[in-house]
């Protein structure tokens, strides 16, 4: 009977399996394919991602460093709106590279990780979990105290224990051109209903193209008009569902659910890796195997960690869908030099924005 089986291996399921196997607890992970594949992520994150990474592992996964944003009310000809620092913002990774050093951390710290294993059933009993779960030598069981459910967007485990769904969720679709590109700036492009477009530098790894709508929104249609705007060559494409709006339960009787699964993602970009990580971390504080009804500590205690940015950061996506000319006016008064920090909008209240804010030109 091991304490946890985690369901999936991105990063939340290879955090949360690093933090509770590092607290002693007894940890198996299981993941449906091969770690990182297939890649539907831009990897774009703030520099707090290498504090979840070894340091040596830096270099490798770092393809670019970028210091702002770009903001466009419309295509790749119209006129742009800076956001930057002076110094350096975030950083374009190795999307898949950071899965593989994530699910290496959790097994240096004792987990197990297992690949090929794709879960197809899960029941709470009063005293355990059952696990179904097929795999190259066939259909496998397995038992645990609880059940993690970190399996994305789409999570197994939240549809067969019953859990609400998250508030919506979009359709991401990108593509990448391989000439390379070192741009200091990523493009923003306000041109998909209530959401928006992107344009990503890469270095060497070259340049990425994307946007994410509401399903029915014709997400391959409006890519193609993207790309072709910019006379991009495409090589690679893919695409994946990005929740928004954190559904209003994340926990069973022996179960729980850490990153997309449970809609811990910044509203206002879809980007969830680090807010994953975050409460991936506060579930291996607050819960304990042996005490099952800990898993409401953990409900509290991740809404109270990351609840606050994502009320902030629905109320900025609600201004990709004000009226042009409020947009327009809206970047004249706050473009230039931020003090905000990308993944907590609360930052918007800082000091260094203040100073910031007083300091334009
Ligand atoms: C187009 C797009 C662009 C994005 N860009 C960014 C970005 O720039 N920055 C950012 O921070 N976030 C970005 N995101 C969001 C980011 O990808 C997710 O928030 C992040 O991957 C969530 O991590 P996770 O571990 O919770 O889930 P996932 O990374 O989805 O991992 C879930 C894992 O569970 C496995 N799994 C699923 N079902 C089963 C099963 N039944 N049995 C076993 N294993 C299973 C899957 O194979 C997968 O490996 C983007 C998303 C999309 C779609």
């Amino acid at each position: 009977m091991y304490d946890f089986l985690v369901v999936g291996a991105g990063p939340s399921g290879s955090r949360f399996a690093r933090s509770a196997a590092e607290r002693g607890r007894d940890v198996l992970v299981l993941e449906s394919g091969e770690i990182g594949r297939p890649l539907a992520c831009s990897g774009h994150v703030s520099l707090d991602i290498w504090e979840f990474v070894p340091d040596a592992a830096r270099e490798e996964l770092r393809q670019n460093e970028i210091y702002g944003a770009r903001f466009h009310l419309g295509g790749a000809d119209s006129r742009s709106h800076p956001f930057y620092k002076e110094t350096v913002v975030s950083n374009a990774i190795d999307r898949v590279g950071l899965d593989r050093t994530l699910a290496e951390c959790a097994r240096e710290a004792g987990a197990t990780v297992r690949a090929n294993h794709t879960v197809t059933s899960i029941r709470e009993r009063p005293d355990r979990v059952e696990v179904e779960a097929s795999g190259p030598d066939g259909v496998e069981r397995f038992e645990a105290r609880l059940v993690c459910g970190a399996d994305g967007p789409k999570s197994k485990v939240r549809s067969q224990l019953g859990l609400p769904e998250p508030e919506e969720l979009l359709h991401g679709v990108l593509g990448f051109d391989p000439d390379p590109d070192h741009g200091d700036f990523v493009d923003v492009h306000l041109t998909v209903p209530r959401f928006f477009a992107w344009r990503i530098p890469r270095g060497d790894a070259g340049v990425e193209y994307g946007l994410a709508v509401a399903p029915g929104e014709d997400a391959p249609g409006r890519f193609d008009a993207l790309v072709e705007e910019y006379d991009a060559d495409i090589e690679r494409r893919c695409s994946g569902a990005i929740p928004i709006g954190p559904p209003d339960r994340t926990v069973g009787k022996r179960s729980f659910l850490v990153g997309d699964a449970a809609g811990q993602t910044k509203p206002f970009t879809g980007g969830g890796i680090l807010y994953g990580m975050r409460a991936a971390d506060v579930a291996a504080r607050e819960i304990d195997p042996e005490h099952p009804a800990t898993v409401n500590e953990y409900e509290h205690a991740w809404r109270a960690e990351l609840g606050r940015d994502q009320a902030i950061g629905k109320a900025i996506r609600a201004g990709y869908s004000l009226p042009r000319p409020l947009q327009r006016a809206g970047m004249r008064a706050f473009s230039g030099e931020i003090g905000v920090h990308m993944d907590r909008p609360t930052s918007l209240f800082s000091t260094e924005q203040l100073r910031a804010m007083l300091s334009w030109k």
